[in-house]
Protein backbone atom coordinates (compact mmCIF):
# COMPACT_ATOMS: atom_id res chain seq x y z
CA UNK A 1 0.00 0.00 0.00
CA UNK A 2 2.74 2.14 1.16
CA UNK A 3 4.71 1.76 -2.36
CA UNK A 4 1.19 2.52 -4.40
CA UNK A 5 0.82 5.81 -2.51
CA UNK A 6 4.69 6.83 -3.01
CA UNK A 7 4.66 5.62 -6.50
CA UNK A 8 1.30 7.77 -7.30
CA UNK A 9 2.65 10.28 -5.32
CA UNK A 10 5.71 10.42 -7.69
CA UNK A 11 3.90 10.77 -11.06
CA UNK A 12 1.72 13.57 -9.44
CA UNK A 13 4.82 15.77 -8.51
CA UNK A 14 6.29 14.44 -11.99
CA UNK A 15 3.22 16.06 -13.47
CA UNK A 16 3.20 19.33 -11.34
CA UNK A 17 7.49 19.80 -12.30
CA UNK A 18 6.76 19.30 -16.02
CA UNK A 19 4.34 22.33 -16.20
CA UNK A 20 4.40 25.97 -15.88
CA UNK A 21 7.81 25.67 -15.59
CA UNK A 22 10.48 28.88 -15.48
CA UNK A 23 13.98 26.89 -16.78
CA UNK A 24 17.00 29.12 -16.43
CA UNK A 25 19.92 27.17 -17.42
CA UNK A 26 22.99 26.88 -14.77
CA UNK A 27 26.15 26.00 -17.48
CA UNK A 28 28.13 28.56 -16.26
CA UNK A 29 27.17 29.09 -13.01
CA UNK A 30 29.88 28.11 -9.78
CA UNK A 31 28.76 25.06 -8.29
CA UNK A 32 26.05 26.63 -5.35
CA UNK A 33 24.91 25.67 -1.84
CA UNK A 34 21.79 26.96 -0.01
CA UNK A 35 20.88 26.84 3.46
CA UNK A 36 16.94 27.28 4.21
CA UNK A 37 15.02 27.59 7.36
CA UNK A 38 11.47 27.21 7.35
CA UNK A 39 8.86 28.54 9.67
CA UNK A 40 11.68 29.92 11.22
CA UNK A 41 12.64 29.17 14.98
CA UNK A 42 14.84 31.67 16.40
CA UNK A 43 17.27 28.87 17.04
CA UNK A 44 17.67 28.79 13.25
CA UNK A 45 18.81 32.06 13.32
CA UNK A 46 21.00 32.47 16.51
CA UNK A 47 23.06 29.25 15.66
CA UNK A 48 22.79 27.96 12.19
CA UNK A 49 22.79 31.97 11.20
CA UNK A 50 25.77 32.56 13.16
CA UNK A 51 27.73 29.26 11.51
CA UNK A 52 26.74 30.58 7.91
CA UNK A 53 28.55 33.49 8.92
CA UNK A 54 31.35 32.34 10.14
CA UNK A 55 31.88 30.52 6.55
CA UNK A 56 31.63 33.66 4.84
CA UNK A 57 27.88 32.95 3.91
CA UNK A 58 24.46 34.03 5.16
CA UNK A 59 21.10 31.53 5.02
CA UNK A 60 17.59 32.47 3.62
CA UNK A 61 14.69 32.29 5.90
CA UNK A 62 11.12 31.49 4.82
CA UNK A 63 8.83 33.45 7.48
CA UNK A 64 5.00 33.09 7.92
CA UNK A 65 4.25 36.85 9.88
CA UNK A 66 0.99 34.67 10.97
CA UNK A 67 3.24 32.74 13.24
CA UNK A 68 6.07 35.86 14.49
CA UNK A 69 5.88 35.68 18.54
CA UNK A 70 4.18 32.27 18.29
CA UNK A 71 4.38 29.44 20.57
CA UNK A 72 6.72 26.75 19.81
CA UNK A 73 6.11 24.13 17.46
CA UNK A 74 9.59 23.08 16.32
CA UNK A 75 11.26 25.20 19.13
CA UNK A 76 10.82 29.08 20.19
CA UNK A 77 9.09 31.04 16.91
CA UNK A 78 10.96 34.18 15.70
CA UNK A 79 10.42 37.33 16.59
CA UNK A 80 9.47 40.58 15.11
CA UNK A 81 12.68 42.05 16.14
CA UNK A 82 14.76 39.11 15.08
CA UNK A 83 13.97 40.16 11.94
CA UNK A 84 15.79 43.73 11.84
CA UNK A 85 19.07 41.81 12.96
CA UNK A 86 18.53 38.87 10.54
CA UNK A 87 18.58 40.84 6.91
CA UNK A 88 20.65 43.20 8.91
CA UNK A 89 23.39 40.35 9.62
CA UNK A 90 23.23 40.44 5.73
CA UNK A 91 20.39 36.94 5.65
CA UNK A 92 17.43 36.63 3.02
CA UNK A 93 13.69 36.94 4.63
CA UNK A 94 11.33 34.91 2.01
CA UNK A 95 7.80 34.09 2.43
CA UNK A 96 6.27 31.30 3.27
CA UNK A 97 2.31 32.38 3.23
CA UNK A 98 0.92 34.33 6.00
CA UNK A 99 -0.58 31.85 7.93
CA UNK A 100 1.51 28.85 7.09
CA UNK A 101 -1.21 27.07 5.57
CA UNK A 102 -1.18 24.13 3.06
CA UNK A 103 -2.62 24.92 -0.81
CA UNK A 104 -4.92 21.93 -0.02
CA UNK A 105 -6.86 23.63 2.42
CA UNK A 106 -7.66 26.94 0.35
CA UNK A 107 -8.82 27.83 -3.24
CA UNK A 108 -5.91 28.65 -6.04
CA UNK A 109 -7.04 32.63 -5.41
CA UNK A 110 -7.00 32.29 -1.51
CA UNK A 111 -3.91 30.61 -1.61
CA UNK A 112 -2.42 33.87 -3.60
CA UNK A 113 -3.73 36.08 -1.21
CA UNK A 114 -2.13 34.04 1.45
CA UNK A 115 1.43 34.79 -0.26
CA UNK A 116 0.49 38.35 -1.12
CA UNK A 117 -0.53 38.97 2.73
CA UNK A 118 2.65 37.63 4.07
CA UNK A 119 5.11 39.24 1.27
CA UNK A 120 3.45 42.49 3.00
CA UNK A 121 3.02 41.93 5.96
CA UNK A 122 7.15 41.51 6.03
CA UNK A 123 7.70 44.48 3.44
CA UNK A 124 6.08 46.34 6.52
CA UNK A 125 8.76 45.46 8.85
CA UNK A 126 11.49 45.19 6.86
CA UNK A 127 11.02 47.07 3.60
CA UNK A 128 12.55 46.22 0.15
CA UNK A 129 14.80 43.45 2.09
CA UNK A 130 11.61 40.88 2.07
CA UNK A 131 12.67 39.49 -0.71
CA UNK A 132 10.19 38.34 -3.80
CA UNK A 133 11.42 34.18 -2.66
CA UNK A 134 8.75 32.03 -1.54
CA UNK A 135 8.66 28.16 0.02
CA UNK A 136 5.52 26.28 0.10
CA UNK A 137 4.22 25.32 3.41
CA UNK A 138 4.49 21.64 3.87
CA UNK A 139 6.05 21.30 0.40
CA UNK A 140 2.08 21.28 -1.05
CA UNK A 141 1.81 22.47 -4.57
CA UNK A 142 -0.79 21.95 -7.43
CA UNK A 143 -0.18 22.85 -11.35
CA UNK A 144 -2.66 25.28 -10.28
CA UNK A 145 -0.71 26.70 -7.32
CA UNK A 146 2.41 26.71 -9.32
CA UNK A 147 0.82 29.10 -11.64
CA UNK A 148 -0.03 31.12 -9.25
CA UNK A 149 2.49 31.22 -7.54
CA UNK A 150 5.08 32.07 -10.49
CA UNK A 151 3.49 35.16 -10.86
CA UNK A 152 3.81 36.74 -7.58
CA UNK A 153 7.20 35.36 -6.71
CA UNK A 154 10.76 35.66 -7.76
CA UNK A 155 11.54 31.90 -6.99
CA UNK A 156 9.39 29.28 -5.40
CA UNK A 157 10.90 26.62 -3.40
CA UNK A 158 9.70 23.08 -2.84
CA UNK A 159 10.22 20.29 -1.05
CA UNK A 160 11.37 17.92 -4.04
CA UNK A 161 14.66 16.34 -3.29
CA UNK A 162 17.32 16.48 -5.92
CA UNK A 163 19.52 19.06 -7.11
CA UNK A 164 18.83 22.22 -9.52
CA UNK A 165 20.85 21.68 -12.98
CA UNK A 166 22.11 21.78 -15.32
CA UNK A 167 18.57 23.39 -15.74
CA UNK A 168 16.53 24.61 -13.10
CA UNK A 169 12.76 25.25 -12.73
CA UNK A 170 12.24 28.46 -10.56
CA UNK A 171 9.32 28.04 -9.59
CA UNK A 172 10.03 24.47 -8.37
CA UNK A 173 13.31 24.89 -6.68
CA UNK A 174 14.63 21.27 -5.49
CA UNK A 175 15.63 20.92 -1.62
CA UNK A 176 16.63 18.61 0.46
CA UNK A 177 16.21 17.91 3.76
CA UNK A 178 19.22 18.26 6.83
CA UNK A 179 17.36 16.54 9.45
CA UNK A 180 20.13 14.81 11.74
CA UNK A 181 17.08 12.13 13.22
CA UNK A 182 16.18 11.06 9.54
CA UNK A 183 19.28 11.42 7.65
CA UNK A 184 22.62 10.21 8.37
CA UNK A 185 25.25 12.23 7.39
CA UNK A 186 27.14 10.57 4.66
CA UNK A 187 23.73 10.77 3.02
CA UNK A 188 24.62 14.70 3.01
CA UNK A 189 28.09 14.36 2.09
CA UNK A 190 26.82 12.07 -1.40
CA UNK A 191 24.59 15.24 -2.07
CA UNK A 192 27.37 17.79 -1.78
CA UNK A 193 29.65 15.48 -3.72
CA UNK A 194 27.57 14.77 -6.70
CA UNK A 195 26.45 18.40 -6.66
CA UNK A 196 29.86 20.22 -6.41
CA UNK A 197 30.19 20.98 -10.45
CA UNK A 198 29.74 24.19 -12.42
CA UNK A 199 25.98 24.43 -13.09
CA UNK A 200 24.87 22.83 -9.95
CA UNK A 201 22.67 24.02 -7.42
CA UNK A 202 21.76 22.13 -4.00
CA UNK A 203 19.38 23.81 -1.61
CA UNK A 204 19.12 22.49 2.09
CA UNK A 205 16.04 22.73 4.02
CA UNK A 206 15.93 22.33 7.82
CA UNK A 207 13.99 23.74 11.24
CA UNK A 208 15.18 24.26 14.54
CA UNK A 209 19.15 23.68 14.81
CA UNK A 210 19.98 22.81 18.37
CA UNK A 211 20.86 20.55 20.63
CA UNK A 212 18.08 18.35 20.85
CA UNK A 213 16.08 19.26 17.35
CA UNK A 214 12.86 18.24 16.67
CA UNK A 215 12.60 15.84 13.69
CA UNK A 216 12.54 18.88 11.10
CA UNK A 217 15.70 20.06 12.50
CA UNK A 218 19.20 19.35 12.92
CA UNK A 219 22.03 19.33 15.36
CA UNK A 220 24.24 22.54 15.68
CA UNK A 221 27.03 20.00 14.44
CA UNK A 222 25.16 18.56 12.30
CA UNK A 223 24.62 22.06 10.60
CA UNK A 224 28.50 22.91 10.95
CA UNK A 225 29.34 19.78 9.22
CA UNK A 226 27.03 19.81 6.33
CA UNK A 227 28.22 23.54 5.41
CA UNK A 228 32.00 22.65 6.20
CA UNK A 229 31.64 19.62 3.76
CA UNK A 230 30.07 22.04 1.13
CA UNK A 231 32.75 25.01 1.34
CA UNK A 232 35.50 22.18 1.06
CA UNK A 233 33.82 20.59 -1.51
CA UNK A 234 34.57 24.17 -3.42
CA UNK A 235 30.53 25.41 -3.07
CA UNK A 236 29.45 28.80 -2.74
CA UNK A 237 27.13 29.30 -0.33
CA UNK A 238 24.69 31.85 -0.95
CA UNK A 239 21.10 32.89 -0.23
CA UNK A 240 18.68 32.26 -2.85
CA UNK A 241 18.43 35.89 -4.02
CA UNK A 242 22.45 35.73 -4.38
CA UNK A 243 22.29 32.57 -6.65
CA UNK A 244 19.58 34.00 -8.81
CA UNK A 245 21.65 36.92 -9.25
CA UNK A 246 24.90 34.56 -10.18
CA UNK A 247 22.70 33.05 -12.24
CA UNK A 248 21.63 35.74 -14.12
CA UNK A 249 25.06 37.29 -14.22
CA UNK A 250 26.25 33.98 -15.97
CA UNK A 251 22.78 33.64 -18.46
CA UNK A 252 22.34 37.13 -19.18
CA UNK A 253 20.10 36.48 -22.05
CA UNK A 254 18.16 34.52 -19.57
CA UNK A 255 16.97 36.74 -16.64
CA UNK A 256 16.32 34.36 -13.67
CA UNK A 257 13.09 36.66 -12.97
ZN1 LIG B 1 6.85 25.56 7.02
Amino acid sequence: MASIRSSLKRVYYGAVSAVHRRAVPLHHSPPMVTFTFDDFPRSAYVSAGATLRAYGGHGTYYAAPGWMDGGPATGDRYRMADLHELVGDGHELGNHTFSHVSCRKLTTDEFAAEIAKGHEALHRVVGDAASGNFAFPFGAVTPAVKKAAARQCRSCRSTLSGCNGPVADLNLLHANRMYSDSVPFPRIRELVAGAAHPGQWLIFYTHDVRDRPSRFGCTPRYFEDTVRCAVEAGMRVMTVSEALTAIEAASPDTPAA
